[in-house]
């Protein structure tokens, strides 16, 4: 299944003409397999040292051509770090207020909420985004 991921992901660079650079690649299976919303300084930390000459700003520059490409998502959220996910379905997030654990929420897109929006507002809405947060079962069992 993961397998399979990387390998669709990697199908999608090679149409785009994307060069599959070990580091690339290894970010690419990171995402895939740690399904955290990692940070690109996360992702940095845990393949420095298999590759000592990649820097952040690699990690950075390939976490934009990923979500360029459509198959990462940026979570931007104002000052902090961002999160990057990996996916292929639109989905929700939970977030644990406790140890800031990031969760996927598979639930029904929300484009009446859109229609209402442009209703209200006038604008034209591209997307939304949702995030609920509380404390995930882990820290409730603390
Ligand atoms: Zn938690
Ligand atoms: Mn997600």
């Amino acid at each position: 299944m993961a397998n399979q991921m990387v390998k669709d992901a990697v199908n999608k660079l090679k149409k785009a003409d994307i060069r599959i650079t070990p580091q690339r690649y290894a970010i690419l299976e990171y995402l895939i397999d740690n399904h955290s919303h990692p940070t690109a300084d996360e992702i940095y930390k845990s393949l420095e040292e298999r590759f000592p000459n990649m820097s952040v700003a690699t990690v950075y520059n390939n976490l934009r051509l990923f979500t360029k490409i459509g198959f990462v998502k940026e979570m931007a959220y104002g000052d902090a770090s961002s999160r990057f996910d990996f996916t292929s379905t639109r989905h929700y997030h939970a977030i644990c207020e406790s140890c800031g654990k990031i969760v996927d929420v598979f639930y029904p897109g929300l484009e009446d909420v859109e229609a209402a929006a442009e209703t209200l507002t006038g604008f034209k809405i591209k997307e939304h985004r949702m995030e609920l947060y509380g404390i995930c079962p882990d820290c409730q069992a603390k």
